[in-house]
């Protein structure tokens, strides 16, 4: 099946007289005739359903949905992107273990790892995602477990060499993550290009209609955690929660996926309600249409606003001379997605009085929304940080993030306009 196929049809498939849209299995618990059986999913022994913080069939249905459209093995979601990011690398990096990070990743991923993993004992390195090879492989040292980054940084949209970070990452012999929120796998399917494991803020374009928080993880099985065995003993050695249960020998490539489901969702429980994944997976079945939109509305403002005398810079890497346009072009050959950045001539007042002036376009802290978005980091997420500060942590105080959404691109044009002549 192609990808528009897959949006639609994979994940829930009815049988003979059942609903055809998914159902919303709104239960926290599931029912069984023995005692046995039900002793045996708790051992891992048999595959079934029992309590929704494990696992619920709404979610799961919408999990294997998104794991087909990545072309992965084994898929969860998780309740926000935050939590599949943490998921995602605490399930391999535990007190004594180190990430390589690109520093251009989301804010909040950036707390994640800078501030609260480390808390948890778990080191970072953030490097350039544009470095050398050589460069690179020097942030690596002997405890770390796996490498991090963005296929599209939000919000500097720069695009990232997943081909180059999969084989750094490889011959340290670990795992690349790589976070796919804003080119989705309409537009880009990272382990393709040889990342190990996709993580999703499904907030973003996959819901598309900033109704529900969501995340997802998706492992693509082709990691070998058993040849790397002394790195990795959460999955190589045995659970003692899981009367002595080696994941990598008992699951084969759903080893990660069922570690992060046992332990991780048992112990932390950052489960989606069943009814927001069911608002994801109609999010999901027109994700394919709504990209090309997202893409084509975006390429007309970008090209709008890079003409426009008051735009001192702007990032799209759709823009042919953007300096990731090659990359978006063998990563991404449909299109990146609806968001860009820009700065105004001037400093931090200038963007302001501009976005002040909009009528239709909203300011607000989303993106990737069917709704055109606004937001200035300097005067919102990051408005506690002097302008110095600001520099330090990479945010231009005049950039601006907009998100373009599936309006007609004139009225959206129009509005940039009139609020640009103040
Ligand atoms: C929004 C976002 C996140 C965090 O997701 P939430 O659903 O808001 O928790 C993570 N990564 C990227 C790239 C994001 O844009």
């Amino acid at each position: 099946m192609e990808l528009e196929t897959k949006a639609i049809h994979e994940g829930w498939k009815p049988g003979n007289g059942e609903p055809r849209q998914l159902p919303i299995y709104e239960s926290t618990t599931f029912k069984y005739d023995s005692s046995e059986e039900m002793g045996m999913l708790f051992d891992l022994e048999k595959d079934g359903y029992f309590y929704s913080r494990l696992q619920n069939p709404t979610n799961d249905a919408v999990a294997a949905k998104l794991t087909s459209m990545e072309g992965g093995y084994a898929g969860m979601l998780t309740s926000s992107g935050q939590a599949a990011n943490f998921f995602a690398i605490f399930n391999i990096c535990e007190a004594g273990g180190h990430v390589v990070a690109s520093g251009n990743i989301y804010g909040g991923s950036y707390n994640l790892l800078s501030v609260t993993m480390k808390k948890m004992g778990v080191d970072v390195t953030f490097i350039n995602q544009d470095a050398s090879v050589e460069e690179i492989n020097a942030a690596f040292k002997e405890n770390t477990k796996c490498m991090f980054g963005e296929t599209l940084s939000n919000p500097t949209m720069e695009v990232l060499d997943i081909e180059k970070f999969a084989s750094i990452a490889h011959a340290h012999g670990v795992p690349l993550i790589v976070d796919n929120t804003f080119a989705t796998p309409a537009n880009c399917q990272p382990i393709k290009w040889g990342a190990d494991i996709v993580t999703h803020s499904t907030t973003k374009y996959l819901d598309g209609h900033a109704s529900g928080v969501g995340g997802a993880i998706i492992d693509s099985g082709n990691f070998d955690w058993m040849s790397h065995a002394e790195k990795f003993p959460g999955l190589t050695t045995p659970d003692d929660s899981y009367h002595g249960i080696t994941y990598a020998k008992r699951f084969g490539k759903a080893a990660y996926i069922t570690k992060a489901t046992a332990q991780l969702m048992r112990d932390l429980g950052s489960i989606p309600s069943p009814f927001n994944s069911y608002l994801l997976n109609i999010g999901i079945e027109s994700l394919p249409a709504r990209m090309r939109v997202h893409c084509e509305n975006a390429l007309k403002v970008a090209t709008y606003l890079k003409n426009h005398p008051k735009v001192a810079w702007i990032h799209y890497p759709g823009l042919e001379d953007d300096k990731y346009h090659e990359a978006a072009k063998k990563y991404m050959p449909h299109g990146t997605c609806g968001v860009m950045c820009f700065g105004l001539k001037g400093d931090k007042k200038e963007a302001v009085t501009f976005m002040d002036h909009l009528q239709l376009i909203n300011i607000v802290t989303h993106v990737a929304d069917a709704k055109t978005c606004i937001l200035h980091p300097a005067s919102h997420t990051h408005r506690q940080m002097t302008d110095e500060q600001l520099k330090e942590a990479g945010v231009d105080p005049t950039l601006i993030r907009l998100s373009i959404g599936l309006e007609n691109p004139e009225d959206l044009i129009k509005d940039i306009e009139e609020a640009l002549k103040y």
